[in-house]
């Protein structure tokens, strides 16, 4: 039955905050399915919650998937066959469901206050019961509701819920669950007759988008059974679910919302690459067979499969997404790694290909993020300040480290840099190496002298090495 339906899939955001890090995991999962199953990616936004809407949050989520490459068949900004997408605009389509169903006698007005719940609640836990709705206007008569309309008594409304009724239903990674419908009691799923709470709305849409499969966070399990009874009430065809494992951080406890709720584009800021991101996404509660962790997107359509979904709690481990990053970096052509720099480093830097190109073929392997290369290569583009003493090696004396230079000036200017390094054997490693280093880069630590006149190029380095002679005769300030 719903298993022969063609394969379609959600994600369904709320635009109250910035994209995050779970919903990209959902938004991930979803796609593989989708992909591999040959089915549909939606996009759906949950925008009920008007107060906490915002289109700014929105774009961003938008934004966010798009960056990843995780794009979408059908959603608000594209549309497609089963729209409109988002909550703000299916009023209608929750209305007429919402009618129908009070019509048909399977949802009620209720006049409750919120003193009468308080009171029944209390009732009920003092009895040692779980709290739950009592049913006090489940059977309310036409004249009962017409008048306390007329007394302009406010109302919401609940679903009438089948007495003592198991709901049942085959988690696809949890196995199966049920749950007896006592336990839930009629639950309020509208304020009004325009005003959909969100299981009901989740419910109309996801059968007006037609969707087969729901694969959503562990967290709205609970919600599961509601959107069941609200389903079979409407007399809409079963769905599958999938609920995925709860990020845990790296001690096991509940990952602070802060950690979750890191807006995504902070990461992309950060210049961790979007490929390194999915891949590291992608093993939060699931695992391909083998040991080969790293995947580009379209192996792990290949060989994503939902069975494999991890139920306990996936652990969430910063040094582990900075080691994929490092991995990605690597791999990275020469060529696209400089593009990829673009608004990571200054324009400066961008206008010398060469230089930057050379930089970062020294550097990669240094850097984990795109952001450490500014930190780490400024000195390729300029050289900065530094005391003259600094091109001591040890209590050299300075002549000593200008004699050195001065000849190590001269094989560089005849090309003779291949000659350096048995002179440097000959009279001491870092003797000769240390202030060449230095007068190449400024600094107490480096990439070796070599490395960094092969970035530098014959002319600049030069320039660098008759500077640091120059300093030492000019018996520069130590300051
Ligand atoms: N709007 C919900 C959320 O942001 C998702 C609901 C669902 O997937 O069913 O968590």
């Amino acid at each position: 039955m719903a298993s022969e339906q063609p394969i379609r899939v959600r994600i369904a955001p709320s635009p109250t905050g910035y994209l995050h890090l779970g919903t990209v995991r959902t938004a991930l999962y979803n796609y593989l399915f989708a992909k591999k199953e040959k089915g549909a990616f939606v996009l759906r936004i949950e925008d009920t919650d008007q107060s906490r809407s915002l289109p700014l949050y929105e774009q961003d989520i938008l934004e966010g998937l798009q960056a990843l490459g995780l794009t979408w068949d059908e959603g608000p900004d594209i549309g497609g066959s089963h729209g409109p997408y988002r909550q703000s605009e299916r009023t209608k389509q929750y209305t007429e469901r919402l009618q129908a169903l009070v019509r048909g006698g399977k949802a009620y007005k209720c006049f409750c206050t919120k003193e009468q719940l308080d009171e029944e609640r209390k009732g009920m836990i003092a009895a040692g019961l779980a709290p739950k709705y009592s049913g006090t206007c489940r059977n309310l008569t036409a004249e009962q509701v017409a008048q306390y309309e007329k007394d302009g008594k406010e109302s919401v409304l609940r679903i009438k819920v089948p007495l003592d009724y198991e709901v049942e239903f085959s988690d696809l990674i949890r196995g199966k669950i049920s749950i007896n419908s006592s336990t839930i009691g009629d639950f309020i799923i509208a304020k009004d007759e325009t005003s959909p709470l969100y299981n009901f709305a989740v419910v109309v849409d996801d059968a007006d988008m037609r969707i087969s499969h729901v694969i959503r966070g562990e967290d709205h399990i609970s919600n599961t059974p509601k959107q069941i009874l609200i389903q079979q009430a409407l007399g809409f065809p079963e769905v599958v679910y999938a609920h995925l494992p709860l990020i845990l951080s790296p001690d096991r406890s509940k990952l602070s919302k802060r950690s979750l709720e890191t807006a995504f584009i902070e990461y992309l800021k950060d210049g961790y690459l979007p490929e390194a991101l999915l891949n590291f996404i992608v093993l939060l509660g699931w695992h391909p067979e083998g040991d080969e962790e790293l995947l580009t997107l379209e192996e792990m359509i290949q060989r994503f499969s939902i069975k494999r979904v991890q139920k306990a709690g996936a652990v969430f481990n910063m040094e582990k997404l900075d080691w994929f990053n490092a991995q990605y970096i690597r791999r990275l052509s020469e060529q696209e790694l400089v593009k990829r720099m673009e608004g990571f480093v200054p324009e400066a830097w961008l206008a010398r290909p060469e230089v930057l190109t050379k930089a970062l073929i020294i550097e990669r392997e240094r850097i984990q993020k795109l952001s450490d290369f500014r930190e780490n290569a400024g000195f390729f583009f300029e050289i900065g300040e530094y005391e003259t003493d600094l091109l001591r090696w040890q209590d050299m004396p300075l002549e000593k480290v200008a004699l050195h230079m001065r000849h190590v000036r001269e094989l560089v200017a005849a090309g003779k840099d291949g000659d350096i390094m048995p002179y440097a054997e000959q009279e001491g490693r870092g003797e000769v190496l240390w202030p060449l280093r230095v007068a190449l880069s400024g600094l107490r630590n480096s990439p070796g002298p070599f490395e960094i006149m092969y970035v530098l190029g014959k002319n600049e380095s030069l320039k660098r090495i008759d500077a640091a002679i120059q300093k030492i005769i000019d018996g520069q300030d130590h300051t």
